[in-house]
């Protein structure tokens, strides 16, 4: 088992290893769902049109496309203070796309960028699944190069504006205004040195201390009544500390991980960074320990039992990792990775009825997240001709052509006609 996975990792690897990734990960991507929705919705999005895409890079920095598709960096995801900042920064970058200020970003570049981003799980530590190999490089070395570039190509006007407009749709989205001054002053902090050397009249791009004065102007001209209804609350708090956490724990070194979540910090997100750590260094039975103490203290909460699942399937304990993920699932509704993750070991462990399940939570992962893994689990899982469709269209997604031709022919051979796959696997070799 080891094996297979090995090669199917270090095949992707040498394609990821220099190239920023978006990342999935059903937590992560709730958490922060919840947050932009009410700008979303101030923003008149329809219902159902937004989507949050992580991109993995230590860059502090989001970026708004086509009005609906948000991309947020780790960077910006584990060092920003607080749920509000995070708003405030989204507001913003939907104030530009509102402004009409990201036209210079064509529908092909955009396509581009999403097409050349390769997805990586969280989760099972070891599921990474491709993008498209072939544009990786090129596209990729340049595809944080567009983000940066739109970032640093607006104007001192156009930033301005964001700032107005995102404030404008905080206020209406009834969040937290403050938010603005938080995540400037912490920019602030991060680009003093800089700025300090900069003339503000020889530049274009606006010095953050220039935009902090204007936000504060703003929100002192905001109606006394005024009541942050919307605000994070609590609990959202504690859901956005812990997904901090998670990015931390899988993407940090584990020094790093040590010196932010010290072993004297026993608030459930440092048990939890700490438990992911220690996993992805193979000190699978103490991640283990961590992680219960989590499940016994919040035995409510999906995503511990997700990292159990995660351990216990490394561990080689089939009938406990899949105990686990079944108990994950049956806490939520929508959890298409951890669908994936659980098809995954219930295609290792191969007892009677397991391929069926498998297939089962497959068809159920992709109709929420088409992802490449999934095909290649839903492949392993059908022991007939479907098998190569699902190969076919996992080649697909991976933008290996010649592979997803020679799959989808070889489904074609195999199948008999007009079933779903065969006309799946026909669109495929158009
Ligand atoms: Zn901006």
């Amino acid at each position: 088992m080891r094996k297979i996975l090995m090669i199917f990792m270090s095949a992707l690897f040498s394609v990821s290893a220099h190239a920023a990734s978006l990342i999935n990960d059903t937590e992560t991507e709730k958490v922060l769902m919840e947050l932009v929705e009410p700008i979303g919705s101030a923003a008149d999005v329809p219902d159902g049109r937004l989507k949050v895409h992580i991109i993995n890079s230590d860059d502090f920095n989001a970026f708004v496309m086509g009005g609906e598709d948000i991309y947020v960096y780790t960077g910006l995801l584990t060092q920003i203070k607080s749920p509000s900042a995070l708003q405030a920064v989204i507001a913003h970058e939907m104030g530009h796309t509102i402004g009409g200020h990201m036209a210079q970003m064509s529908s092909r570049m955009e396509a581009e960028l999403k097409r050349a981003m390769l997805i990586q799980a969280l989760g099972v530590g070891l599921m990474v699944a491709g993008g498209n190999p072939s544009l990786g490089a090129g596209v990729l070395a340049g595809s944080s190069g567009v983000a940066q570039q739109s970032m640093l190509a607006f104007t001192r006007d156009e930033e301005r504006i964001a700032d107005d407009m995102g404030l404008k749709l905080l206020v209406k989205a009834k969040l937290d205004p403050n938010g603005f001054v938080q995540v400037l002053e912490q920019m602030g902090e991060m680009t003093s040195v800089l700025e300090s050397k900069v003339n503000p009249n020889r530049i274009n791009h606006p010095l953050t201390s220039e935009r902090l004065n204007n936000v504060k102007t703003q929100i002192k001209n905001i109606d006394s009544d005024y009541v942050a209804s919307n605000a994070p609350t609590k609990k959202q708090e504690e859901e956005f500390k812990l997904i901090q956490a998670k990015l931390i724990g899988y993407l940090d070194s584990p020094d790093r991980v040590s010196s932010l979540y010290p072993n004297s910090d026993k608030s459930d997100a440092a048990i939890y960074a700490r438990a992911i750590a220690l996993m992805q260094a193979g000190k699978l039975e103490d991640a283990r320990v961590g992680t219960q103490a989590l499940i016994s203290k919040n035995p409510g909460n999906p995503y511990f039992y997700e990292l159990l699942g995660d351990i216990d399937y490394q561990l080689g304990r089939y009938d406990d990792s899949v105990e686990a993920y079944e108990k994950s699932l049956s806490l939520q509704s929508g959890a298409p990775q951890i669908e994936t993750a659980l098809a995954l070991v219930l295609t290792e462990r191969n007892k009677p009825g397991d391929k069926a399940r498998a297939i089962e939570l497959c068809k159920r992962s992709l109709l929420s997240q088409p992802a490449p893994l999934t095909y290649w689990v839903l492949a392993r899982a059908y022991e007939d001709g479907r098998a190569d469709w699902a190969r076919a269209e996992y080649y697909h997604m991976i933008g290996d052509k010649k592979n997803s031709v020679k799959y989808a022919r070889l489904a074609r051979k195999n199948l008999k006609k007009d079933t779903p796959e065969y006309i799946k696997a026909g669109d495929l070799i158009k």
